[in-house]
């Protein structure tokens, strides 16, 4: 049977993908690895509905790092000019290098549901860290199933962000008020 790692970004992300994949023959690993989230109690709560369905479905979850925004926050003093080219090469390189330490056969992730993402610059990046660590990358186009995965997230209770993630996206969002009034509910009950 074919083992293969999942990155995974939150867990409405996770359930389109998790339902095709889970139709093949397939060992799969969920891998949550997302140090671009911001702040801390966001990527806390992404993992909290992550597990929700790892443990629905009886899978291994593995969590990896913290939220370290610092990069994100920096990105334009490092010399970063393509911030989310920067966010998928750092997910999805450390994706690969632990699914070939762990003797995995294949990589891929649920950034590869979003019609948000850049899914030709997610399958170029890939396919370079599959040549780079000798493992397949599966360059699966899940975005036909993404409002499907959202109805199923709704479902099961799952929250559902209103951004991607870093710290820019969040200012960027037509939902800002509200995200930050949420988390500072959320601090509040810590
Ligand atoms: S917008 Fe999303 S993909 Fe781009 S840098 Fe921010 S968290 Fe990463």
């Amino acid at each position: 049977m074919k083992k293969v790692l999942l990155h995974a970004c939150c867990g409405p992300c996770a359930e389109y993908p998790l339902q095709e994949l889970m139709k093949q023959d397939l060992e799969i690993t969920v891998y949550f690895f997302n140090p671009n989230i911001h702040p801390v109690e966001e990527w806390t709560r992404r993992l909290e509905q992550l597990k929700k369905l790892t443990d629905k479905y009886g899978l291994k979850l593995i969590v990896d790092g913290g939220s370290d925004p610092e990069t994100w926050l920096d990105w334009e003093r490092n010399g970063k000019l393509d911030r989310c080219r920067m966010c998928y090469e750092t997910r999805l390189g450390q994706a690969a290098a632990i699914a070939a330490r762990e003797g995995m056969d294949s990589f891929l992730s649920t950034l590869q549901v979003s019609p948000y993402q850049d899914f030709e610059l997610i399958t170029k990046i890939g396919q370079e860290l599959a040549n780079k660590y000798n493992i397949e990358y599966m360059p699966v186009d899940f975005r036909p199933g993404y409002r499907t995965g959202q109805n199923m997230a709704r479902e099961d209770g799952l929250y559902r962000q209103k951004y991607c993630g870093c710290n820019i996206s969040l200012e960027n969002s037509k939902f800002r008020e509200k995200i930050f009034r949420d988390l500072e509910g959320l601090k509040a009950q810590q």
